[in-house]
């Protein structure tokens, strides 16, 4: 069956990435069509449930949803399609679990925190706060501009007129990295690492390899916007902005996977699904990951010089092995955060099912789970190639083991976890690869080797005319704000571009 309306925007993918620019498109004017591969929106930022728990598919620190500035773009994303959610605040960014003994609370408070780090290293306290006071100097002046597409010169005017101090700022701190920055300051190794791994939570790379504008924003957006948990799950972000969508003209189709991007005089005009159906539009935008859109929806043979220039310069990061259980409420201990790192040897920071990621969302909202019970995901890196090759009996088996060493990893930090243990679903990086639809189940690209900060990034337009990126293998990168970033960006670009 063929499709004859022609649209003006199509997005391949409602993850946040997708659904920002769609969104921001529709409530300008546009014709919007998202045609969403699985049953539900939201992608990595999606959820399921299973025996009355609601489970949050990966994130679940949640920035950008802060009610000040300008960064705080998932709640400028909703607002702007007349839709807003419920918010929880979460006071604690991260209880760190880490070697030599560092157990640490990142507050909410900026001062409370350097005070608890500083009472580790009291001879860096000076160099502790010269650090993270100049990542603020970066997130003051991202938080003093209206953040769209940086390809767009007259935005770019508009904004260096307005704010020439902050844009200077900005290009000053663009090809840096946040481990150079914290070197400067800092010298006690184990500190040192700690940074590391302050950067390597969400950004799966060591310091000297994490721009710092990323840095900047984490760092001090925690203590400023704060991290803030959508009442009702994740899920409930992507659920609002498609009503949104819907409210404001634009459509949405699921079970409605594109199968190939259609272009004519090497122009992109349309998209093609696998049930054979075709829908035209005048802009196509891709939420798949560049791998994916470069890949599979275009011929790989054709694929652009930037494209492959790109790919030389950042690689996929790791996927995740994901445990999502229910537990019974007396595993958790009084006072535990929602979110923790656990990592016991620092040599394995970054290897294969190292470190630990912990998120206990019903600590804020206990709605998620059957009452008396409680919701532990903790999910670790892990490649795709180390669950590639096995039989049906051999994948279900190292699954196993593979889960029950993470659990028993965990009872140390909650005693009784396994007593207490109510239902425990696992993903591999097979899972990660076959629902969210992306190449090897990436969490998304990291640098191959050290580079210029963000300068390698790339935007959201491509070598192909009428085709745009967007989410996270696009500028800035991973995490639901900065694809809520990217989203803004891209739809700006395209609003240029059709004159709307
Ligand atoms: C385990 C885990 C934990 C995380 N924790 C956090 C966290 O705590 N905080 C945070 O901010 N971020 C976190 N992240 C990262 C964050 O979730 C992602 O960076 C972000 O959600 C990516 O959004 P996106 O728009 O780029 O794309 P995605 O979420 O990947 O969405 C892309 C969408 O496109 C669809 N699609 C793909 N190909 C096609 C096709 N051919 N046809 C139709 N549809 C298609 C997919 O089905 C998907 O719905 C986490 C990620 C994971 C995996």
């Amino acid at each position: 069956m063929t499709s004859s309306s022609l649209f003006d925007v199509i997005v391949i993918g409602s993850g946040i990435g997708g659904l920002v620019t769609a969104t921001q498109l529709a409530a300008k004017g546009a014709k919007v069509l998202v045609l969403e591969s699985y049953m539900i929106p939201g992608g990595s930022a999606g959820y399921f449930e299973r025996q009355g728990y609601r489970f949050d598919v990966g994130a679940s620190m949640i920035f950008g949803m802060g009610d000040k500035g300008t960064t705080n773009l998932l709640t400028r994303a909703l607002d702007a399609v007349n839709v807003s959610i419920e918010t929880i605040a979460d006071l604690v960014q991260i209880h760190y679990h880490l070697p030599d003994g560092l157990d640490l609370k990142v507050d909410r408070v900026y001062e409370k925190f350097l005070q608890n780090l500083g009472a580790y290293f009291p001879q860096e306290r000076y160099g502790i706060r010269r650090f993270y006071d100049e990542c603020w100097q970066v997130f003051h002046c991202l938080n003093s501009i209206e953040l769209l597409s940086l390809e767009e010169p007259r935005y770019l005017l508009r904004v260096f007129l307005q704010r020439p101090l902050a844009c200077l700022g900005l290009a000053k701190y663009l090809p840096q990295n946040a481990g150079d920055v914290a070197r400067r300051y800092i010298k006690d190794p184990l500190l040192l690492k700690f940074i590391d791994m302050e950067c390597y939570c969400w950004s799966v790379v060591p310091a000297n390899m994490t721009p710092m504008i990323n840095a900047g924003m984490v760092f001090s957006d925690r203590h400023y916007g704060g991290v803030n948990y959508p009442k009702g799950g994740v899920g409930t972000i992507a659920q609002a902005l498609v009503s949104g969508l819907e409210k404001a003209g634009g459509t949405i189709k699921y079970q409605a996977r594109v199968k190939q991007i259609i272009t004519e005089k090497g122009k992109a005009i349309g998209v093609k699904l696998a049930n054979g159906e075709i829908y035209r539009g005048k802009r196509i935008v891709s939420n798949a990951t560049r791998w994916d859109t470069f890949e599979k929806l275009l011929p790989v043979d054709a694929m652009p010089h930037n494209e492959k220039k790109w790919q030389q310069t950042y690689q996929k990061s790791p996927s995740f092995l994901s445990l999502h259980m229910g537990v019974e409420q007396s595993v958790l201990p009084q006072g535990t955060e929602c979110h923790h790192i656990l990592l016991e040897d620092w040599q394995q920071m970054t290897v294969s099912q190292g470190t630990i990621f912990v998120s206990i969302p019903t600590l804020l909202d206990p709605d998620l789970a059957p009452e008396g019970y409680h919701i532990i995901h903790a999910f670790t890196p892990d490649w795709l190639d180390n669950w590639q090759g096995l039989s049906e009996r051999e994948y279900e088996t190292k699954k196993e083991a593979a889960a029950w060493a993470i659990i028993q990893r965990l009872e140390h930090i909650f005693p009784g976890l396994i007593a207490g243990l109510d239902y425990l679903e696992v993903g591999t990086p097979r899972t990660h690869r076959r629902f969210l639809g992306r190449q090897d189940g990436t969490y998304g690209p990291i640098p191959r080797r050290k580079l210029w900060g963000l300068l390698g990034m790339r935007f959201n337009r491509t070598a192909i005319p009428g085709l745009y990126c967007v989410g996270d293998s696009t500028f800035p990168g991973q995490g639901l704000n900065a694809v809520a970033f990217s989203g803004f960006a891209c739809a700006h670009r395209i609003a240029v571009d059709l004159g709307l």
